[in-house]
């Protein structure tokens, strides 16, 4: 299965990313958790991307669909992949169809998780990250069961430096003038499948899987 996951910031993308992942055997592909491990590891691509990353900003889309072509290369997304946060522009959706269609594979769903923009403040500033596997919590809604934990792998649960006020506001005004309009070019050009994402992580996963398994 092929799958791309949009929806605006803290909609629940990564959250559901993993579940989505588990059930189907298919390797999830953020591009958000790709720049976060290589700014941690100081790379030169983390460097590059901390700087529009911390301002709240996109990435620059050639070097973005690089790291992602880069990746869909490798053999352990010939089973299949989701895509979590990309693509994020119209340029990176057309530069993903051209390399779609010259490896002879093709998208099954894009899947929108749908939430007003009223829940996005709370969701994003609330969040706490893995500082290994990047597992996203929040406190209120999905805290871990020892805090400042990680229930997988047991490292610590940092706040992503994006994660506050004012740069949620801008991710917000970023989405809105150059992702939301992905959803006029999948409704048009692919299967768009919604998802209302105000429920909870379960109830979410669950009309997910209803609607992945019809
Ligand atoms: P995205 O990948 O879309 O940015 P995340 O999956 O990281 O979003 O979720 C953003 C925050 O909201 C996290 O703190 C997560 O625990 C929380 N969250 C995710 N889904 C829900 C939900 N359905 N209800 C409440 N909180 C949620
Ligand atoms: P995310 O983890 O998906 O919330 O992404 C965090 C940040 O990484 C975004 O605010 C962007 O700065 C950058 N980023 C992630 N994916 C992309 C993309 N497809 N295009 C451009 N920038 C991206």
């Amino acid at each position: 299965m092929r799958i791309i996951l949009l929806g605006a910031p803290g909609a629940g993308k990564g959250t559901q990313a993993k579940l989505i992942c588990e059930k189907y055997n298919i390797t999830h592909l953020s591009t958000g958790d790709i720049f976060r491990m290589n700014i941690k590891n100081k790379t030169t691509l983390g460097v590059q991307a901390k700087e529009y990353i911390d301002k709240g900003q996109l990435v620059p889309d050639a070097l973005t669909i690089q790291v992602v072509e880069d990746r869909l290369i490798k053999e352990d997304c010939k089973n299949g992949f989701l895509l979590d946060g990309f693509p994020r522009t119209v340029f990176q959706a057309e530069e993903l169809n051209k390399f779609l269609q010259s490896t002879n594979n093709t998208l099954d769903v894009v899947l929108l998780i749908d939430v007003p923009n009223e829940f996005i403040l709370e969701r994003n500033v609330g969040r706490r990250i893995c500082s290994s596997c990047g597992r996203s919590y929040h406190i209120k809604f999905n805290p871990p069961e020892k805090l400042g934990i990680c229930d997988f792998c047991g490292d610590k649960l940092i706040q992503r430096n994006d994660d506050n006020e004012e740069t949620v506001k801008e991710r917000l005004t970023v989405y809105k003038n150059h992702t939301h309009p992905l959803i006029d070019y999948y409704w048009t050009n692919h299967c768009l499948s919604t998802v209302d994402g105000r429920d909870d992580i379960l109830t979410v996963s669950k009309n997910i899987f209803s609607a992945l398994d019809t």
